[in-house]
């Protein structure tokens, strides 16, 4: 399957990976839009937020509690962060991997 995130999981194309475990990996943007933002992905590939099922729950809850536990161990993300699932194209989504947008670093305005 021709998917970018694959690829950046299988170390075919280069990223900033900033954390990894069995299920997930998390690497900086490339084309950041706060001083902090990296994306959260499962290692193996699922399809987008709208196309996820009631099987997949436990998958989405251990991606957030992914996200916290990083944001925690992060000094710049202490007074604050945002978690942000882009779904669709109005949302500006480009990717079909799922993932999960970690933003922070500044005061971010909403929207
Ligand atoms: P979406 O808009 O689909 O929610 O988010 C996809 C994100 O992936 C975008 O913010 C985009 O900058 C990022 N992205 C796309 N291609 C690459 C890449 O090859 N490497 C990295 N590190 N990020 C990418
Ligand atoms: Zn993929």
């Amino acid at each position: 399957m021709d998917c970018i995130f694959c690829k950046i999981v299988h170390k075919e194309i280069a990223s900033e990976i900033i954390y990894e475990d069995k299920n997930f990996i998390a690497f900086k943007d490339i084309n950041p839009i706060a001083p902090f933002h990296i994306l959260i992905i499962p290692k193996e590939h699922v399809p987008p937020l709208d196309q996820i099922e009631l099987h997949d729950k436990e998958l989405i809850g251990e991606m957030i509690l992914t996200a916290k536990k990083i944001a925690e161990n992060q000094a710049t993300l202490q007074s604050g962060y945002r978690l942000i699932f882009n779904v669709g194209r109005d949302a500006g989504q480009t990717v079909d991997h799922l993932h999960l947008h970690l933003l922070g670093g500044k005061k971010l305005l909403w929207l």
